[in-house]
């Protein structure tokens, strides 16, 4: 079965291979750089959308915090400018010295200081001296203590309002500073001063769980949620502002660091994501910290979102965006696999559909050729019967005229047999006649007698001759068995008379003459050996045959009679030849059997055993195979 050239295949095997090498090499890496890929761009996808939707509601915490801030800080903010109305406090600042007035200044602060929950109320005079203050029980309290160091005061002087956070050089501890100037007669006579501890917004921010925390001017923080990010610097610090703040002792000794964190990225304009290492952990903690401006200050109010939990979506995002990209890519290999399948059956069916259909295209070709060989075939058959029945026919003609050439040769010898006894009949005619005329009867009987037997050898002789000369039975099918059979039954009680013994050793075959013509054979045969046993003490008959090498059949009869003298033997087939006497030959017996036999396309001779007696030999050539009957068929 041959099928449709495949011109995908009609490159080189090598080529042939390559694109499905290249596919299964490179396609497995590529799925696993593109489902980390995406996977990767779902998390920052994710991410950065949860930023967006977490930045937008910071917006709303960081103006909702930003202003409980400013309400925090600014509620302070009257509170210096207060003195200015209080007389006790002119008082003061007009003659420091005078007694009595610092103790009323002091009491005053002291009760406002209790009553506004301040850190402490104090004033300064233009110097820098401090002239009274809230705290004058206290052993560190800051009566007589020199600030004019401090940048509020220097502010305040100049009739600007201080606002400073720092870290009390007296006490240590942190606050807002609130400085006015106070004014008389529109000259500044002193400096009131409130310090502010903001520490209740840090608890408030931890209690509400809020990350945040607030930079002043400097970028120090000055108030956090997370206690170790205080007093740390949000901006790089210079060594040059570094000495300049150390000198102000704003953030009294202490010394002031950078809140480096880990990781920084600026996503919009106040807006960052930073990342700190978490308390007590290898891990990091990232935040979204949004910043803002706190109004009337310098200080920046910063809100740190954690962005943990949205890390944690978004990695799941990610997960989720690689794990349906992989199963995308899965189910379209897959699809594509069945796909080809499909096409290769497909192509398969078709290959065998084509080459089905060419197999019944050649089998039509094929069947017609035989039909046509076939009916060249009949024709030749018919052609070969008609020439075999031509050559039959011809054969049977050439037997014929064979078998009469044969009686043309005997023609002389017929003549001379048969004219003996028509002499002898015309002398015995008319010597019969005169013995009748003269009444001898006796002899005339006598003659008439004589007269009848050469009548008789006469019509046996013509007898011979034309059941010899008779068309057919030359050829034809018969059964040596079947014809030994009738001629021993033919010559049943002359053997029996002879006591014969008779032994067969032939087999049942058949034989290409007419039944009635081996029969004739073999009883000239067996008669001829039954005559010359006549004598013999123990008369045997054998009958034997055998398959020559050539194919033909050959029958011996034999037999222990008297056997034939050289002289007979040269004669033996010569027509009217015997040696029998009186009536009892015609001697026609062989030569007849032997133009049969010679007519059926075989041959009878004649053998002289040591032993004694005489074979006879007929060897007969092979049956012809039957023509075959009917035609061959087409398959
Ligand atoms: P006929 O039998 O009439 O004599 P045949 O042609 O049959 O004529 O035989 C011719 C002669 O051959 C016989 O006369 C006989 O002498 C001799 N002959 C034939 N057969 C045998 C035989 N079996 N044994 C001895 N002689 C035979």
């Amino acid at each position: 079965m041959k099928c449709a050239p495949d011109h995908s295949r009609a490159t080189s095997p090598a080529f042939a291979v390559k694109p499905r090498l290249i596919r299964q090499l490179f396609l497995p890496p590529l799925i696993l750089l593109l489902t980390v890929s995406l996977g990767y761009a779902g998390y920052r996808a994710s991410l950065y959308s949860g930023i967006r939707a977490l930045s937008e509601s910071g917006e709303r915490q960081l103006e909702l915090n930003g202003r409980a801030v400013e309400s925090e800080i600014n509620k302070f903010t009257f509170l210096p400018s207060l003195l200015e109305l209080e007389g006790s406090v002119s008082t003061l600042l007009a003659d420091p010295d005078a007694e009595g007035h610092r103790q009323a200044v002091n009491d005053y602060l002291e009760g406002l200081n209790r009553r506004s929950h301040s850190s402490a109320i104090y004033v300064l005079d233009t110097t820098g001296r401090v002239q009274a203050s809230s705290n004058w029980r206290d052993a560190n309290s800051y009566l007589g203590e020199d600030l004019s160091f401090r940048a509020y005061f220097q502010d305040a002087v100049r009739g600007q309002d201080g606002r400073f956070y720092g870290i009390g050089t007296t006490t240590g501890e942190p606050g807002y500073y609130l400085a006015h100037g106070l004014e008389e007669h529109g000259k500044i006579v002193g400096v009131a001063v409130v310090k502010v501890r903001m520490e209740s917004l840090e608890e408030r921010w931890q209690k509400a769980r809020l990350e945040a925390f607030v930079s002043d001017e400097n970028g120090i923080i000055i108030l956090s949620s997370d206690p170790a990010r205080r007093l740390k610097s949000v901006r790089p610090l210079t060594p040059e502002i570094k000495e300049r703040l150390a000198r102000s002792l704003q953030y009294y000794w202490f010394s002031l660091t950078e809140l480096q964190p880990l990781e920084r990225e600026t996503l919009a304009d106040g807006v960052e994501r930073l990342s700190f290492p978490a308390a007590g952990s290898q891990r990091e903690v990232s935040y979204l910290a949004q910043t803002r401006e706190l109004k009337d200050t310098p200080w920046h109010f910063t809100l740190l979102t954690p962005l943990q939990d949205l890390r944690r979506e978004a990695v799941i995002q990610g997960v989720l965006v690689a794990v349906a990209f992989g199963l995308v890519a899965f189910f379209l290999i897959a699809w594509n696999e069945r796909r080809k399948v499909i096409a290769t059956r497909l192509a398969a069916r078709e290959a065998l559909e084509e080459a089905n259909s060419l197999l019944e295209r050649r089998i039509a070709e094929r069947t017609e050729n035989l039909r046509a060989s076939n009916d060249r075939l009949k024709s030749q058959i018919r052609e070969r019967r008609q020439a075999e029945e031509t050559l039959r026919r011809a054969q049977d003609e050439l037997v014929q005229a064979g078998k009469l050439a044969a009686i043309g040769q005997m023609s002389t010898s017929i003549a001379h047999e048969l004219n003996q006894p028509l002499a002898a009949l015309r002398t015995l005619s008319g010597n019969t006649v005169r013995f009748l005329e003269r009444g001898a009867l006796d002899i005339a009987s006598t003659n008439l007698v004589t007269m009848n037997q050469l009548i008789d050898r006469m019509g046996r002789i013509t007898a011979s001759l034309r059941s010899f000369a008779r068309r057919g039975e030359d050829r034809g099918r018969a059964s040596l068995a079947q014809a030994v059979d009738a001629t021993l039954q033919v010559l049943a009680a002359r053997i029996e008379g002879l006591g014969v013994q008779v032994h067969r050793e032939y087999s049942d075959v058949q034989l290409p003459i007419g039944q009635t013509r081996l029969e004739q054979i073999l009883g000239n045969l067996v008669g001829n050996a039954l005559d010359a046993m006549a004598d013999s003490p123990q008369p045997t008959l054998w009958l034997q045959g055998d398959r020559l090498d050539d194919g033909r059949y050959r029958l011996r009869v034999r037999d222990n009679g008297h056997g034939i003298d050289a002289q007979a033997r040269a004669q033996l087939f010569e027509p009217f030849f015997t040696t029998k006497p009186g009536e009892q030959g015609l001697g026609l017996g062989l030569t007849l059997s032997a133009s049969l036999a010679a007519a059926a396309g075989g041959s009878l001779g004649a053998e002289h055993p040591d032993e004694g007696g005489t074979a006879f030999v007929l060897t007969l050539p092979p049956l012809n195979p039957l023509p075959p009957t009917s035609p061959v068929e087409p398959s």
